[in-house]
């Protein structure tokens, strides 16, 4: 083991500030990074290697995209917080709202978490209910609504027990799951909130008709339904995945690429329900929520993915991989599950034949070919997602020969283990 990290545990609970990064899951030593440029991370051996992780997905330009860091720098020459009106806010607001008819309003937070939150609020206050539908395999952020935690284990994990009492879970792609929960707790939902495209749970699409369900549903049973974009966000197309998915959310929240790398969130919606933040009926501060860094990289990140052709080419990429490891893993003769949409993909080790729809099918995989594809491939020289059920992403800076490496190397170590 790394000397740092060693020192890291001795000061920081599990060595960093946020428990995956510790890579238990795996069962390799976490790296030390010491820079990252493009698709590159450097440790603090000097030692390069390809990433597919980019920081949990916020990095769709790869690491430190001159023009982003230029701006970054720039504002923080200029000043890195204002605590008033500035012009980068109102223009990245601008800018967001702009993608989507149903983002009539829209505000600036400093994590995922906490725009999921606010929309929760927002909800709410605007129904006048409590309970929050959710779906199992979801992540929405770290607070206490949105945990997913027996009742043994509530107090253990020093949650709210009323707070997690309101959480209602329903299964992902089972609109029959959503009909029930409504059912059994009428008048009781405030709002039904779901990853339109399931990233936390490998990666699942949504089944034809699934999010028509969910806003049909919603609208007959005068709940919010609140699309968690954090992950999806500018990462398929300009503006929201609602987009591409012919669904629109009441609030949608926002996180990671909208901010450029630094932190941010940002959530939006229905002017009806975002008013109540006007009338000060809901609260949502924070002293750095909308600060003019997090707005310049945010911006400059925007003025690259609106480019014409950057998406096309990310799907260019995200497509030739998916042939790739369908080839290899052809001549090998192997049988897993592949999933991909755009630059998100994920290995699930199910049979091909099996479906994958539910947090069950994805739960039901093996382990060890992760464990195994991950060791290998650190020692390869590529970083991958420190769970099996994240996701992994190619970005702008991905090239076609890492692909090519990439997937042969992986279905090649795949061969090896015996559960794949
Ligand atoms: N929602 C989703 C869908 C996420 O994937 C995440 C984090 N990966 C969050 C919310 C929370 O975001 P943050 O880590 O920025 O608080």
């Amino acid at each position: 083991m790394r000397p740092e990290i060693k020192r890291a545990q001795h000061t920081i609970p599990v060595g960093a500030s946020s428990p995956l990064r510790a890579c238990r899951n795996v069962g390799t030593d976490p790296l030390v990074v010491a820079e990252a440029h493009g698709q590159y991370l450097h440790d603090v051996d000097g030692t390069r290697y390809i990433d597919f992780m980019y920081g949990f997905g916020p990095l769709i330009l790869g690491h430190a995209p001159e023009a982003v860091s230029t701006a970054i720098a720039q504002q923080a020459a200029n000043g890195t917080l204002f605590g008033t009106y500035c012009t980068q806010e109102i223009e990245l607001a601008e800018r967001i709202t702009a993608t989507a008819d149903h983002l009539e309003q829209l505000r600036f937070v400093c994590s995922g978490t906490e725009a999921v939150m606010s929309t929760l609020r927002l909800a709410r206050a605007y129904t006048g209910r409590t309970r929050v539908l959710r779906f199992n395999g979801g992540y929405h952020g770290h607070f206490d609504l949105v945990q997913n935690k027996d009742e043994a284990r509530m107090r253990d994990s020093g949650l709210d027990p009323a707070a997690m009492r309101s959480n209602v879970f329903a299964e992902y792609n089972d609109a029959e799951s959503v009909e029930r929960a409504f059912a059994e707790s009428p008048g009781e939902i405030a709002a039904v909130v779901v990853e339109p495209i399931a990233c936390n749970m490998s990666l699942v699409m949504p089944e034809e008709g699934f999010l028509a369900d969910l806003r049909r549903i919603c609208d007959r049973e005068g709940a919010v339904l609140i699309f968690d974009e954090v992950i999806t966000g500018f990462r398929l197309t300009y503006g929201p995945a609602s987009n591409l998915l012919g669904v629109s959310p009441d609030l949608t929240a926002f996180g990671k690429i909208i901010g450029g790398g630094t932190p941010v969130g940002a959530f939006g919606g229905r002017r009806d329900i975002m008013r109540l933040l006007d009338e000060e009926r809901v609260l949502q501060g924070g002293t750095l929520s909308g600060n003019p860094l997090t707005m310049a990289a945010g911006l400059a990140t925007l003025d690259a993915l609106a480019q014409p052709g950057f998406y096309e080419e990310l799907e260019r990429k995200g497509a030739l991989l998916e042939a790739a490891v369908e080839r290899h893993r052809a001549e090998k003769g192997l049988d897993f599950t592949f999933t991909r949409t755009g630059s998100i993909f994920a290995f699930i080790f199910v049979p091909q034949a099996a479906p994958v729809r539910v947090k069950a099918d994805v739960a039901a995989q093996a382990q060890s070919p992760y464990t195994t594809m991950y060791a290998g491939l650190r020692t390869a020289g590529y970083h991958l997602a420190p769970d099996i059920e994240e996701p992994m992403y190619v970005s702008a800076e991905t090239t076609d020969e890492t692909l090519e490496d990439f997937a042969a190397r992986a279905v090649a170590l795949l061969a090896t283990d015996p559960n794949t």
